[in-house]
């Protein structure tokens, strides 16, 4: 089993401990910032390639090895300044991620480029590399609005899943706040995507079991990625949830991460927890509940290494 880094292919029992979602430099695109939501809030732009480095250090300081950065290039990615940070830490694996995140960021490109197109830019991005840079993509995103599939995103899914047959790359999806899980798996499953090939994510913005089992019966993976961001909930409740999950059968399906993509989610910026929060702060309280609560606790270090090891392993 290989998995693709942003370097090349390395062997899947080589990743270490894994963080399944993470952002290091991203500039989402402009017309965001004329939004609301966005109103020209600098603390979105992950500029930085230096503090990018030091956080990366903070990671590898805490233990982890592996991190899957799922900046897509309609949210503004920068391949360059990506491999800039890849040069400066060699100890660190990096997963980066091709295809597309929500309809909303998307420029015409994606709507006047045809499904094939699309397919063979996504397969590119794997097999070739990320824009002249040498890097590789290892995970074909896509993503949905809240509880709806916009056109578009129905058009990039179904490309995206012609990039998964011919590469064997695993889908990674982006759900907006939990939702449409259920109807980007039948979309998957009508191009023919075995649902084992797809992990989730976000599913945690809605903490609902009964939900949960019906993405994880299907064989898919979701991972916990709202870890650290306490203005959503507290941790005591992602771990009890998890224990929810476990006592239900679904050990195996499960990983971890710390969706920040503000700089204020990070040390280097001044800010917090930073990216070696999930190791050193969540991974001991996580163990300590599942013992408290008679479960083995090193079934949690499952969701950090060999979880992600099978879920971002090239499917060939
Ligand atoms: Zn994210």
């Amino acid at each position: 089993m290989e998995v693709i880094t942003a370097k090349g292919p390395v062997s899947a029992s080589n990743l270490g401990l894994t963080n399944s979602h993470i952002h290091l430099v991203a500039m989402p695109p402009a017309w965001l910032y004329k939004t609301p939501t966005f109103s020209n809030d600098p603390d979105y732009a992950l500029t930085d390639v230096d503090k990018a480095v030091q956080e990366l250090k903070y990671f590898l300081k805490s233990g982890g090895k592996t991190a899957v950065d799922a900046t897509c290039r309609d949210y503004g990615r920068n391949p360059k300044a990506i491999k800039y940070v890849v040069e400066k830490i060699s100890e660190a694996n990096l997963i980066l991620v091709t295809g597309f995140n929500r309809g909303i960021y998307l420029d015409k490109w994606y709507y006047e480029t045809s499904i094939d197109k699309l397919a063979e830019f996504f397969s590119n991005e794997v097999e070739e590399d990320i824009e002249g840079t040498g890097l590789k993509a290892g995970l074909i995103k896509i993503g949905a609005d809240y509880m709806r599939i916009l056109p578009i995103e129905k058009k990039c899914i179904k490309a995206a899943a012609n990039a998964h047959l011919s590469t064997g790359a695993p889908i990674l999806v982006h759900t907006t706040l939990g939702t449409m899980a259920l109807e980007i798996l039948e979309i998957l499953e009508k191009e023919g995507i075995d649902p084992a090939n797809v992990i989730f994510y976000h599913v945690d913005r809605n903490l609902d079991p009964w939900y949960w089992e019906q993405v994880l019966e299907r064989g898919s993976y979701i991972t916990l990625d709202q870890i650290g961001k306490i203005k959503y909930g507290p941790e005591s409740k992602r771990i009890e949830f998890l224990v929810e999950i476990v006592r239900r059968g679904y050990e195996n399906q499960l990983l971890l991460g710390t969706d920040f993509a503000r700089r204020s989610d990070f040390k280097s910026y001044g800010g917090g927890p930073g990216l070696g929060y999930l190791f050193e702060k969540f991974l001991p309280f996580a163990k300590k509940v599942f013992k408290s609560e008679g479960i083995e606790e090193n079934i949690v270090e499952k969701f950090v290494l060999h979880n992600p090891s099978k879920a971002f392993s090239i499917k060939k």
